[in-house]
């Protein structure tokens, strides 16, 4: 199915501009770029797409997806259902992360791993992390380390739940030996190892990774916090943590209700902080698609609970672009090379030749994602999906 592809003079951000330039993709790697490449005197099976109203980018990198669904916090009936390969690929998304949530008893690492390698083989890039919310980890091997070692598709822990009533209020000893295990292992396996964390509304807020990184070799770069638009505390703490080297990661799936009681958006949340003089390299945007996101009546009640959408991710790409006049360069950092960086994914988030072939066309003039290629393979063109998971329905 992989071939040959030509891309004819597109802008190309990858994701710092690069002007108008070609782009050959050959099987699944990223061949050649340069200026008038001409393959029409070859016989080869050449696929030529003229680029020129397109902005050509890396595919998306969603640090934090739940592939087999999450929730249940209101019990069984509320668990979200798993994701499919178009909730990615419409979303631009040819690189995810899997992880598991606050339920790691029905929800099993093994679970994971299979939707992970079905996803791979349905066409997108997947990894995971071993653990979940709580310490001590659930893990394949019974050990961090060896998780990482041992099975290629772990390549970090979490997201472990801090500052919120659904974790298992970890001890600082606790979280230095997963930062520790994580960091080692990651070493070993030559990977990120870094520690996914959770975030919550509690008080305490990034205490907890303040105190378990004092008094040891550890650096706070080991930890990547998430949900830091939670609210105006929580991302004023996200600032503070970026000054002292940390990275943080905004989360695009949200609730009006939320907004509405003092959520950033994360696309306003992307803004202010490059705003603030925060390096876009410590910045990062994810989906947190498919997890269960609470909908609350104005009197705090319940009233039921929405699903986080992996397309959230290129809305609030877009929304920080059209509406917050975030570059284009930076905000596709915050989705592509920052993560792919911090993940320590070598071969993602950038054009370059040698690099895998995950590649956006976006329509200059409205900015809609018009084609999506992944590992050389085209699974969405003008704006509609070309593949689709084994069983999932048409619409
Ligand atoms: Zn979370």
């Amino acid at each position: 199915m992989n071939s040959i592809i030509l891309l004819k003079n597109a802008e190309i951000f990858a994701p710092t501009s690069l002007g108008r330039q070609d782009l050959v993709i050959a099987g699944r790697t990223i061949a050649a770029i340069g200026e008038d490449f001409n393959l029409a005197s070859s016989n080869l099976p050449v696929t030529v797409l003229d680029c020129t109203d397109y902005y050509l980018t890396p595919g998306f990198v969603d640090s934090l997806v739940h592939f087999i669904g999450g929730g249940g916090e209101g019990g069984f009936a509320t668990r979200t259902p798993e994701m499919q390969l178009t909730d990615a690929t419409l979303a631009g998304v040819t690189t995810a992360i899997g992880v598991l949530g606050t339920d790691a008893t029905t929800r099993t690492l093994t679970n994971l791993l299979a939707k992970a390698h079905a996803l791979e083989i349905e066409g997108i890039s997947t990894y995971c992390h071993t653990g979940s919310y709580e310490i001590p980890c659930r893990t394949l091997t019974g050990s961090i380390t060896d998780d990482l070692i041992l099975i290629d598709k772990f390549i970090g822990v979490g997201e472990i739940a801090i500052s919120d009533h659904r974790s298992s209020q970890p001890t600082t000893d606790e979280l230095r030996k997963v930062a520790a295990a994580a960091r080692v292992g990651g070493m070993l396996a030559g990977k990120g190892g870094v520690v996914s964390v959770h975030v919550g509304a509690g008080e305490r807020i990034l205490q907890p990774l303040y105190q378990a990184v004092s008094g040891t070799e550890l650096r706070v770069k080991q930890f990547y916090p998430t949900h830091m638009n939670r609210n105006r505390r929580v991302f004023e703490a996200g600032i503070e943590f970026t000054k002292k080297g940390g990275v943080i990661d905004f989360t695009t799936s949200t609730t009006a209700y939320d907004l509405r009681h003092g959520e950033v958006a994360a696309a306003a949340a992307l803004a202010e902080a490059l705003y603030l003089g925060v390096s876009a390299m410590q910045l990062t945007l994810s989906s947190d698609g498919n997890a269960s996101l609470p909908l609350y009546n104005d009197d705090g009640e319940l009233q039921g609970l929405q699903v986080g959408q992996v397309q959230s991710l290129y809305q609030s790409f877009r929304e920080a672009v059209v509406q917050h006049q975030v570059p284009l360069a930076n905000a596709l950092t915050s989705v592509t090379a920052a993560p792919a960086a911090i993940l320590g994914l070598k071969q993602k988030g950038q054009i370059s030749a040698g690099l895998d072939a995950d590649v956006l066309l976006i329509r200059r003039e409205d900015m809609q994602l018009d084609t999506v290629i992944a590992k050389g393979r085209m699974l969405v063109q003008r704006g509609a999906a070309l593949c689709r998971s084994t069983f999932e329905p048409e619409n």
